[in-house]
């Protein structure tokens, strides 16, 4: 049964990127070092700023991203402290390369998901994307993880270049014993924008015929789907994850967005200083959320309207929704 994912109103959701540094150059990378930072955080930073967001909520949980994660050779000792400060989940997102042995120094019991990224369902789709060696290695990782007793999910970010192979994912994530997937919609920022890649957004069209189907046909072999709503219907409400929800996208240079299609802009609401969160000074992402337009969400309006279509009248056709909703299949 698919239903929207109401943003939650009582949990914080913290994103933290602690280092940029990567192994691959994945094509839609949103990583930009100018506005992010190059440096490895220290540990003892992480420790302290994942404080910070615990004192917050008491419903609080953590994804570590970066770059690659898993390139921090402090990892396993960030995801103790995010244990012990009582963190309600723990994901680590990685490409599956799995550095630093990462699997025999992290309790499953500790770590929730490890999420993997795989941008096709076949290693040429994939590579052309991520890189050569990405499919094998990241395929090699998920067994490797799972066998070790990891639950594992994977994150699938849909363009032009790999919609038709969507259909072919849900029985390798069935085989590989994916236990949730994330299906993800093409974001222009970072790399995104040198490469071009507003032109291999998927219309409105495409979405609606693909991705349901797709996640319908996941859940039925028992794999809980979740991707975003991205395009509401005239009758649908819109609303602003950045006034109702908790989400901090946390940097390396200290830049804290709650809305991730700022994050090539510092337009960030927050910013970690020594060990504070400080609000930032007009004009900020903040000053963005409340405004009302007819096509639903402002910065997507701002930074990529290219998916906004538009009536004889001048009138948009749909709204887009804000990036952070939702639609989830539980596995049946
Ligand atoms: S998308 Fe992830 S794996 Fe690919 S280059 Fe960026 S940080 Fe690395
Ligand atoms: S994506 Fe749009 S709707 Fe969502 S937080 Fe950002 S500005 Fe708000």
């Amino acid at each position: 049964m698919k239903k929207t994912v109401a943003f939650s109103k009582n949990a914080t959701n913290v994103f933290f990127h602690i280092l940029t540094n990567c192994n691959l150059k994945c094509e839609h990378c949103y990583i930009n070092k100018e506005q992010h930072g190059e440096n490895i955080l220290p540990v003892e930073t992480i420790e302290s700023w994942l404080q910070i967001f615990a004192e917050k909520n008491k419903d609080t949980n953590v994804v570590f991203l970066g770059g690659e994660p898993t390139l921090h050779p402090d990892l396993p000792l960030a995801i103790k402290k995010a244990k012990s400060l009582g963190y309600n989940s723990i994901t680590v997102d990685t490409n599956g390369y799995l550095f630093h042995d990462i699997l025999s120094k992290v309790d499953p019991h500790v770590l929730d998901y490890f999420s993997f990224s795989l941008d096709g369902a076949t290693r040429k789709t994939n590579d052309m994307i991520r890189g050569k060696g990405s499919y094998d290695t990241c395929v090699a990782g998920i067994r490797k993880a799972i066998d070790k007793g990891f639950a594992a999910s994977l994150i699938y970010t849909v363009s032009k270049k790999n919609l038709h192979e969507l259909d072919k994912i849900a029985p390798l994530l069935k085989e590989l014993g994916i236990s949730r997937f994330f299906i993800q919609v093409i974001g222009i920022r970072g790399q995104s924008v040198k490469n071009r890649y507003e032109k291999l957004q998927v219309s409105r069209n495409e979405w609606l015929k693909t991705i349901p189907v797709v996640a319908d046909k996941a859940a039925k072999l028992g794999i809980t789907v979740t991707y975003p709503k991205v395009f509401l219907n005239e009758d649908e409400p819109f609303e602003c994850a950045g006034l109702v929800a908790k989400n901090y996208f946390i940097f390396p240079n200290g830049r804290v967005y709650q809305c991730p299609i700022c994050e090539d802009y510092p337009l960030h609401g927050y910013s970690l200083e020594g060990n504070t969160l400080l609000k930032t000074p007009k004009i900020n992402e903040t000053d963005l959320f409340g405004l009302n337009i007819p096509e639903g969400c402002v910065m997507n309006k701002l930074i990529q309207p290219r998916n906004l279509s538009y009536d004889k009248q001048g009138k948009p056709e749909y709204k887009v929704a804000c990036c952070m909703l939702k639609e989830e299949i539980q596995g049946q």
